[in-house]
């Protein structure tokens, strides 16, 4: 059920101290480990297969708004929530000529900067800052210089969830991805399938006080059964060698379609992440992919146990343009 989009503004916005303590702490006290110890992981298919997803959203979205340009100029990317620069080799695949990246966690960024300095061969240029990006705007950490040209395409990669803790911070998020973001750009992304969650917290037998669902692999933990604000809505995630029951919000659809619209934001694409396995599984490229990236063997056959499907089957792929 949609409300006007003013609704959210008469209430009072909701904040839970140390929420974004939480959030910062726990990404900045992740070491960064090499290459062998990831890929001992025991979630190292999930790993993979959210790459995998990344890609084929940043191939198909991405690669076109940056051909797209018409100054000729080769494309100009914005990663929010950057992490420890998972995506750089993605963005260098891409051929684009400048990247500026920002996250609140300020070891991450260093981590993702170290990676982006030691990239062989390093095709772009690329800026790093640490910044809230959801309660600061990006003319804090970088110059007008540097945000003269437009971007083609900005990129909030399992990271935008965290901004809808209030309405205040969903705009702010709103702000930096629209500001400078050139007409026709695109704004990509992933975040989980908040249909889903509240769908299977309807499921809890109806006397569990035990609000949690989930496997081995993760687990999912609401604190209340039956508010459902569209700010604020916290629950507890925890990803098997990755996150440790970790502050997120539910990110309800349609109300992030129509604040997006305020900002000149219009949805182009949603698919739940098996939507986009299905679809593109056959594709050449995508399928070479797979392999390459250990997704599955040369027979199709998954890498995944059954948990890490359905733990990553709980995300959903997203692209707006900006008109
Ligand atoms: N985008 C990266 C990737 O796909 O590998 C990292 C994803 S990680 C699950 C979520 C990231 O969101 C963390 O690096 C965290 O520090 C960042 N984040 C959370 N709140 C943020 C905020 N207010 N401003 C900027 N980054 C934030």
């Amino acid at each position: 059920q949609s409300r006007e989009p003013d609704d959210y503004q008469e209430r009072p916005a909701k904040r839970h101290a140390g929420d974004v303590e939480m959030v910062v702490d726990h990404y900045n006290l992740r070491p960064e480990v090499g290459v062998k110890q990831r890929k001992e992981s025991p979630i190292i298919g999930l790993k993979n297969f959210n790459n995998w997803v990344k890609s084929v959203l940043i191939t198909q979205f991405g690669h076109p708004a940056l051909a797209s340009n018409s100054s000729k100029k080769r494309g100009k990317v914005l990663d929010m929530g950057c992490g420890k620069g998972g995506d750089l080799i993605k963005w260098g695949k891409a051929r684009i000529r400048e990247m500026l990246a920002v996250d609140i966690a300020h070891v991450s960024v260093e981590q993702a900067r170290h990676r982006w300095a030691t990239m062989r061969p390093r095709r772009f240029d690329a800026s790093f800052a640490a910044l809230d990006c959801y309660t600061e705007p990006l003319t804090k950490v970088f110059t007008p210089e540097q945000l003269a040209q437009p971007f083609d395409v900005v990129s909030m990669q399992f990271c935008m969830h965290y901004a809808f803790e209030t309405a205040q911070k969903a705009r702010c998020m709103l702000q930096n991805v629209s500001e400078w973001l050139r007409p026709g750009g695109i704004f990509l992304g992933t975040v989980p399938n908040a249909d889903q969650l509240l769908a299977r917290l309807d499921q809890l037998p109806a006397d569990s006080e035990d609000l949690s669902f989930g496997n081995s692999v993760y687990k999912i933990r609401f604190e209340e059964r039956t508010s459902r604000p569209l700010f604020g809505h916290r629950y507890y995630f925890y990803l098997r060698d990755a996150v440790d029951n970790v502050p997120e919000y539910i990110v309800e659809w349609d109300n992030f379609v129509q604040m997006a619209a305020q900002y000149g934001l219009h949805p182009v694409f949603k698919k739940e992440f098996h939507e986009v396995f299905e679809e593109n599984r056959e594709h050449e490229d995508f399928k070479q992919l797979m392999v390459r990236m250990n997704v599955c063997d040369a027979t199709g056959a998954s890498s995944m146990e059954d948990e890490e499907w359905e733990a990553v089957n709980i995300y959903i792929a997203f692209a707006f343009e900006k008109r």
